[in-house]
């Protein structure tokens, strides 16, 4: 009925997540609120984490890309559950050390890295760090040679995959702003330099193709475009590069009619390349590394809005405005993203009216959708827009200096505050 396996409704007709009431929420909480499901999140990670085990001898990694929803509890969370971490900048290395995460298993990633953010990752001790350009390499090189250091590092590789999926997100051909290209030479003349480099240890190759890829051909195309350069560089410079990462950018469902394979499938599928192309290549079987982040994070999530004014605008449409829109989310003014969306308090309801539901920032593109099915939506009632878990958190913002929601977790029925709501001095906090 829903597009996450963990709503429902309940006997007041009211929408639950996981087992509870969504309007309870909004009262004892306010809104606009993001609640996010710990075990859609635990469940996630334990198939990312089993598949791996089942398909290619548990040998890889996962990461979870933290740049999806961060926060303390949610690394806290990843932690628990023994499986790696991804960071993209300072502040997100920093949230999951303070959360006390291993950061042996933490991946830095980023395609300009300031000085301070390596000479961090090294003191802290990252497991990698995906080194994005030349000028990183070398810089990379000082650094932990002042140090005293030898980090291992990955090099991001552009494949040049079409991943399918919408232009800003696909980064894996070669106009992107992301890594080193292959066709050119410039990924396989990077390659030499790090292998003569004293101080940083050349562990890996990475890539990622894009994100909300709902095929396994892609990720199988360039599994093998990767492989075939790691036999090349134990062919002409004697190297053996140990371990493959193939990022994240695994679909979830936002809309009913959206169909990703399940993960199991990718792995079976990729695994299977991967073996065989290594035998047919005479190359070690590399361990493998994989990045979700959206589908760990986005199908937990579920943000809660009360309703403010409605607007019909004859022949035209209506307008359902929410106490909150880009914001929280942002995703529609960025890329047109679609949701499914439920009128909480009605969800027993059939979704019958067609309506725009708009945010209440000053920019008319602020909106979480158009045309979208709902249930007959009028002041005071609760709006859920479900998948939201990843990248709204993450991508808030206090334009119009809104305050951000609060983040709560639930678990076994029971909620708890994760990250607190924005006071109107959290506004002014650096305001001299
Ligand atoms: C964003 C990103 C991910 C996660 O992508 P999802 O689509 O959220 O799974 C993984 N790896 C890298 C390098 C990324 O930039």
């Amino acid at each position: 009925m829903f597009v996450s396996e963990n709503l429902g409704v309940n006997e007041k007709g009211n929408l639950t997540v996981g087992g509870i009431d969504t309007v309870d929420l909004a009262a004892q909480y306010g809104t606009p609120l993001y609640v996010m499901d710990e075990q859609v999140v635990r469940n996630a990670c334990r198939r990312f984490k089993e598949s791996i085990d089942k398909y290619y001898g548990g040998k890889g990694l996962v990461c979870y890309a933290s740049k999806a929803f961060s926060c303390l509890e949610m690394c806290r969370i990843i932690a628990s559950e023994g499986i790696g971490l991804d960071v993209v900048s300072l502040g997100e290395l920093y949230t999951a050390v303070k959360s006390g995460f291993d950061c042996s298993k933490i991946g830095f990633h980023g395609n300009n890295k300031t000085p301070e953010e390596l000479e961090y990752a090294i003191e802290v001790g990252v497991g990698h760090i995906v080194v994005d350009n030349i000028s990183e390499l070398f810089m990379l090189e000082e650094i932990a040679k002042a140090k005293n250091a030898k980090p291992s590092i990955m090099f991001r590789i552009k494949p040049g995959i079409d991943a399918h999926t919408h232009d800003f997100v696909k980064t894996g051909q070669i106009d992107s702003k992301f890594g080193f290209a292959l066709e050119t030479g410039e990924a396989f003349e990077a390659v030499k330099q790090a292998v003569a480099c004293e101080n940083v240890e050349l562990s890996g190759l990475h890539c990622h193709i894009g994100s909300q890829i709902f095929d396994i051909a892609p990720f199988e195309e360039a599994a093998r475009v990767m492989l075939d350069f790691i036999a090349k560089i134990k062919d002409e410079l004697g190297y053996t590069v140990k371990e493959l990462n193939l990022g994240g950018g695994f679909g979830i469902k936002y809309l009913n009619e959206h169909d990703p394979a399940p993960f199991e499938t990718y792995m079976e599928r990729v695994s299977k390349v991967v073996k065989s192309e290594c035998e047919r290549l005479g190359i070690e079987q590399p361990a493998i590394l994989i990045e979700p982040g959206r589908s760990i994070a986005a199908p937990a999530g579920i943000t809660l809005y009360t309703v403010g004014a409605r607007k019909e605008i004859p022949n035209i449409r209506t307008y359902v405005s929410i106490d909150g829109g880009m914001c929280d989310n942002p995703r529609y003014i960025l890329y047109g993203s679609e949701y499914e969306a439920v009128v909480a308090n009605k969800a027993s309801e059939e979704r019958t009216d067609r309506v725009t539901i708009a945010g209440r920032c000053c920019e008319s593109g602020d909106l979480i959708g158009e045309n979208m099915p709902l249930q007959y939506a009028e002041s005071g009632d609760i709006i859920a827009v479900c998948a939201t878990g990843a990248y709204n958190y993450s991508m808030s913002s206090n334009y119009n200096r809104v305050q951000k929601p609060a983040v709560v977790f639930i678990n076994n029925g029971e909620s708890r505050i994760a990250v607190k709501r924005e006071t109107l001095d959290d506004i002014i906090r650096n305001d001299i």
